[in-house]
């Protein structure tokens, strides 16, 4: 079974997305750490995120800086969003995202355009959002756990900067796939959004075995 979860940043759809892993017992691919690995290696080879050429020599990046702490950060998240605009680097990302996808068994994949480019035919497609302010507010208190100094004005400016760039990129952009499943996660707490996309997953899946002939 493979699983397609999408959203825009904060939605609560990597948290969603690997409790789903556990509880179907799947592998889990976070694509978005794929983007922050060329946008942080751009960044260490001293090239500039918004040139093709310099995001495409980066997408070379060692396994291991997957590993890296650093690239959870809100300034390497908005070099990925800088280096995911262009269609070089979305290729060169492809192959690997496809692979995974499709391994034996099947797997979760969360991201962008999981479910309108890596796998379109995902057996369960699930697009996750919340308001930009709700997620504002999650990355709010996220970073303040971690001690990072915060500031609710510029964390609510560059959700909606983020936003912006990829829902009107031309290449792959943020969207909901037709099929997919819309869940809001604005006034839910993380335990129930998990619940609520169980659910969908549990919904979409026995109905396809109601419809097996016997
Ligand atoms: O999900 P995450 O916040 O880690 O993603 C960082 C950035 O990488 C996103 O803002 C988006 O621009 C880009 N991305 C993408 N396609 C994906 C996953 C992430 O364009 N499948």
């Amino acid at each position: 079974m493979i699983i397609a979860v999408d959203g825009p940043t904060a939605s609560g759809k990597g948290t969603i997305s690997k409790q789903l892993a556990k509880h179907f017992a799947l592998p889990f691919l976070d694509t978005g750490l794929l983007y922050r690995a060329v946008g942080w290696t751009v960044r260490e080879q001293g090239g500039d995120a918004d040139n093709p050429a310099d995001a495409l020599v980066a997408c070379r990046f060692d396994s291991a800086l997957l590993d890296n702490p650093d690239l959870r950060s809100e300034v390497v998240g908005g070099l990925a969003s800088r280096v995911s605009v262009h269609p070089e680097v979305r290729m060169a990302l492809d192959k690997r995202q496809k692979d995974f996808a499709n391994q034996p068994g099947g797997a979760v994949l969360d991201g962008r355009d999981i479910g309108t480019v890596i796998t379109p035919n995902a057996d369960v497609k699930l697009f996750v959002t919340a308001s930009p302010e709700a997620r504002a507010v999650r990355r709010f208190e996220e970073m303040k756990r971690r001690g990072e100094p915060v500031n609710f004005d510029d964390i609510l400016a560059d959700i909606l900067r983020r936003d912006e760039r990829d829902t009107n990129r031309a290449t792959a952009p943020l969207k909901p796939a037709k099929d997919a499943d819309l869940l809001d996660t604005t006034d839910l707490t993380i335990d129930a959004a998990i619940q609520q996309a169980i659910a969908l997953v549990n919904a979409k899946t026995s109905g396809r075995r109601d419809k097996d002939p016997a």
